[in-house]
């Protein structure tokens, strides 16, 4: 089990910057499709501070960098800020050195899984963040289990929640009107995992 390469915390946290802020406006609109329309915002507040958290603590470790991700999250609003919040929490604590293996970076996925879960009480096909996540700690926590196979299995989840009713979060209270949109945690949490898998 080989540590991931030098410099993975930083070039995960940028490109989450630059993704998210280029991509903020299309999730919005799908919460804006089946939610309340505020998740692109959140994101854009949340990336905000990000890089606020980078300026000030200049990171130089994993931890240090995934820290910086977390604590943007933790002061945005939403259902979505708190819960990447702690998912991200979670990845800061996965590693004692500084870059993690792969298998502690599957070991932070499913303590971030687990805290999803615990605040959030969704579970798979409840159409959220958890539709991509847990399959994605599925594909890394099997034996052999390459971040790129818990990023396509993220994206297969996220697309799954197309098809279904929101049983969680805003989008539930839309009914059958959330039927044919994607969850914009679910596809948001699918590119965290490409975006690790790239890096
Ligand atoms: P809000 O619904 O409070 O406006 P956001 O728009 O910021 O929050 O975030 C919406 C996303 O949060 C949804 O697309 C979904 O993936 C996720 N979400 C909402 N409720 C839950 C929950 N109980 N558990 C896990 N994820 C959730
Ligand atoms: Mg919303
Ligand atoms: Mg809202």
């Amino acid at each position: 089990d080989t540590a991931l390469d030098p410099g993975f915390g930083e070039r995960w946290t940028r490109a989450m910057i630059t993704a998210f802020v280029a991509e903020a406006d299309r999730l919005g609109e799908l919460d804006r499709l089946a939610g309340d329309g505020d998740f692109g915002r959140n994101l854009t507040s949340a990336f905000g501070r990000v890089s606020q958290e980078v300026a000030a603590a200049d990171p130089t470790t994993y931890a240090a960098w995934l820290t910086c991700v977390s604590r943007g999250f933790l002061g945005t609003g939403g259902t979505s800020g708190p819960l990447f919040g702690m998912f991200f929490r979670e990845l800061a604590r996965c590693a004692d050195g500084d870059e993690p293996t792969v298998a502690e970076l599957g070991q932070g996925l499913a303590a971030g899984l687990a805290t999803v879960q615990r605040y959030g009480k969704a579970e798979v096909g409840h159409k959220t963040m958890v539709d991509a996540l847990a399959p994605a700690v599925d594909a890394l926590t099997s034996s052999g289990g390459s971040l790129r196979d818990a990023a396509e299995a993220a994206d297969e989840g996220a697309r799954s929640t197309a098809e279904i009713i929101a049983r969680r979060g805003r989008a539930s209270y839309v009914g059958e009107a959330s039927r044919g949109v994607l969850d914009p945690g679910a596809v948001a949490m699918a590119m965290v995992l490409a975006l690790a898998a790239d890096a």
